[in-house]
């Protein structure tokens, strides 16, 4: 039993939980309910009449807003741990009568019960920008401001980056972070159509920058002017939520998988040949079920005279053009937490063909890093097969 799940145990038999409708009964009788959550999570609504105290000022608020010791307070968070840590620590202010709402507001919504939406923090710009997509019932207000609150990090500002940072920017998602050493070239272009002739010479992720804030000034661009390596990878990572994976290389999207697999961040995984693409979403943390991660497909990096050679294989410009925006496309349904993202299953392009084939990928039970119980093997640096494609 690890510290943390003795702690829990420990809170569990000190603080008193009880189901979201006993919540909403106690409520309708005088108990004030805390939502503890931090504000970029209420973007999808807070039950009614519940008061918003985030998780961080809880301490320092409180009293504030319940002077008195006796009142009944009942804490809730996204899905009812964070409330017990909170809970407890007002028992120790001296509260008498504080519970925890079991599942917090995902249960709460899940029982049908009464939500409130939060007050809209999009300016009157960013309603006539984002009209069209507000417009679209599964997404509204509520889902263009957990849009803007995204942080996605792009590894990449290529052929793959390209449409994908114009997309994303378009879209609103608020924080982008870009992977990305090198400077942009003639041969370049005809694929990479975040750059333009004229930034010819400069950092690819200067350049996107300039792109990215002539689209879209409220976007916040995050250049990371670096190759990932086995030392940088997490730090880098931490502080997003999902990655956008455009590498070239598979030193690069081996590490950018494993470091995907030990935060738990989603990968959504891009590759171009040719004529042919392909494009899926590892994330073994998946909350509604457990997909496999990119080593389940491919365990190890083919040998390096075998890996085809970058520098020699030909692309057509607009197949990158159209997995990155796929790639744009998973990462916004992620976000947003609507449809079926491409959680198990691989979508390959042939432009030539003008077809799309899709395989199932379950999860290896024997892969050394994904599989039940595995202990994180570490970061490999491959050695370097391609560059600068
Ligand atoms: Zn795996």
């Amino acid at each position: 039993m690890t510290t943390t799940d003795q702690r829990l145990a420990e809170l569990h038999s000190q603080v008193p939980e009880i189901s979201p409708t006993e919540a909403a009964r106690r409520m309708a009788s005088g108990a004030l309910m805390l939502d503890v959550r931090e504000a970029d999570e209420l973007a999808a609504g807070s039950p009614r009449g519940a008061l918003h105290v985030p998780r961080s000022f809880l301490e320092l608020r409180i009293e504030e807003k319940a002077p008195d010791r006796d009142q009944a307070l009942l804490l809730l968070c996204e899905v009812g741990i964070r409330s017990l840590f909170a809970a407890a620590s007002l028992q120790q202010l001296g509260y008498r009568e504080v519970y925890s709402v079991a599942g917090g507001y995902s249960a709460w919504k899940a029982a049908g019960l009464p939500c409130a939406s939060p007050p809209s923090r999009l300016d009157p710009e960013d309603r006539r920008r984002y009209a069209r997509q507000i417009l679209l019932p599964e997404i509204g207000e509520a889902g263009q401001q957990k849009l803007g609150s995204a942080r996605l990090l792009l590894i990449g500002a290529g052929g793959l980056g390209s449409p994908a940072a114009l997309y994303l920017a378009a879209a609103g998602v608020g924080t982008l972070g870009i992977v990305d050493d090198d400077s942009v070239e003639l041969g370049n272009l005809h694929r990479q159509v975040l750059h333009s002739q004229e930034r010819l010479g400069i950092k690819k992720t200067e350049s996107a920058r300039h792109a990215l804030y002539g689209l879209n000034p409220s976007v916040r661009v995050v250049s990371h002017e670096t190759r990932l390596t086995s030392s940088n990878v997490e730090s880098i990572f931490q502080g997003y939520d999902l990655v956008v994976d455009g590498s070239d290389n598979f030193p690069t999207r081996y590490l950018a998988s494993d470091a995907c697999l030990k935060l738990g961040l989603p990968h959504v995984y891009g590759a171009v040949e040719r004529y042919s693409g392909q494009i899926g979403v590892f994330w073994p943390a998946a909350p509604d079920g457990r997909g496999p991660c990119y080593r389940c497909l491919f365990p190890e990096p083919p040998p390096p005279e075998l890996a085809p050679s970058c520098a020699e294989a030909g692309v057509l410009g607009v197949v990158p053009g159209i997995i990155g925006v796929a790639q744009a496309t998973e990462a916004l349904k992620l976000i947003l937490g609507i449809g079926r993202p491409l959680i198990g299953r691989l979508l390959l392009y042939d432009a030539l063909g003008g077809s799309w084939r899709e395989l199932a990928i379950t999860p290896d039970p024997a892969c050394r890093y994904c599989r039940e119980g595995a202990d994180f093997p570490g970061y490999i640096d491959y050695e370097a097969y391609c560059r600068g494609t």
